[in-house]
Order: C-alpha cells, then structure tokens, then sequence
C-alpha cells in the first residue's frame, strides 16, 4: 500500500508498523515505545488484538503461485469466522459499522491480523490458488 495515498491518521498508522516490522519480529520484543504508539492509536482493541494472537485464532493462507495472502480470525463463537485482508477489509459487523460508517482505522481483528503477520506468530498454510480462489468465494 503506498502510504502517501492514506489519509493522515493511516499514514501513521503504518509508519508505526514498520517500525515495528523493522525491529527483531518477536511478539515479546516490541518495544515499549511502539506498544504505546499502538494503545494511543487502538486504546482496547490493541489488547482485543494481542488476547486473539495469544489464542491462536489467526490463519493466515497464501496461495503458491501467486504469494497472495488473507487472513481467517476466529471470533469468540465458533460461528464466528472472519476473512481479514489487514490492510483493506474484514468481515465483521465492527469493519460495517466503526470503519467504514465512523472513523476507526482498523478493526481488532485487521490489527491482530497485521501484527501476527508482521511478528510472524499466526498460523501458516500454502494452498494452491485454486483453494485460494475457493476461500474467497466462499466468504
Ligand atoms: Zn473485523
């Protein structure tokens, strides 16, 4: 994503992040001062987020030949599965209403999503595209 086209709040957004991604990639090592940036920024979805990590609740899929990637986040019902794109889209009532009705940025499930993917600690499977392609239709 080119960070210029963002709007100002995104943009900070993702210079945290790659602050983040720029640092030692473990979830126990995130300095301090960026886990404050992110609170400032998330107030309780970052904890929502980290409780989702910790819980194991994330998968992340990418397709063989294209690399392509999305996300699966398991709610906290079973019923409850969510496809996550980190950076665009979730398919949770918080996305409908808090990103795209007010001003959210990221729902905690595209937070958690994006910090598993940065710091490595989701859940990884390679599908052929042709799964690929199946998982998104199937959302
Ligand atoms: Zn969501």
């Amino acid at each position: 994503m080119q960070a210029e086209h963002l709007p100002p709040l995104a943009q900070i957004v993702e210079a945290v992040f790659k602050e983040i991604e720029a640092g030692p990639l473990n979830v126990s090592s995130v300095p301090l001062e960026l886990l404050s940036k992110l609170n400032f920024l998330f107030d309780k979805d970052l904890s929502k987020a980290f409780q989702i990590i910790e819980r194991g609740r994330i998968t992340c899929y990418t397709a063989e030949r294209s690399q392509r990637k999305v996300f699966q986040v398991q709610g906290s019902r079973p019923a409850d599965q969510y496809t996550v794109f980190p950076a665009h889209f979730c398919t949770c009532h918080a996305f409908l209403y808090q990103v795209v009705g007010q001003d959210h940025i990221l729902c905690k499930h595209q937070l958690a999503a994006r910090l598993a993917d940065i710091l490595h600690c989701c859940n990884t499977v390679c599908v052929p595209d042709e799964v690929f392609a199946q998982l998104l239709i199937a959302t």
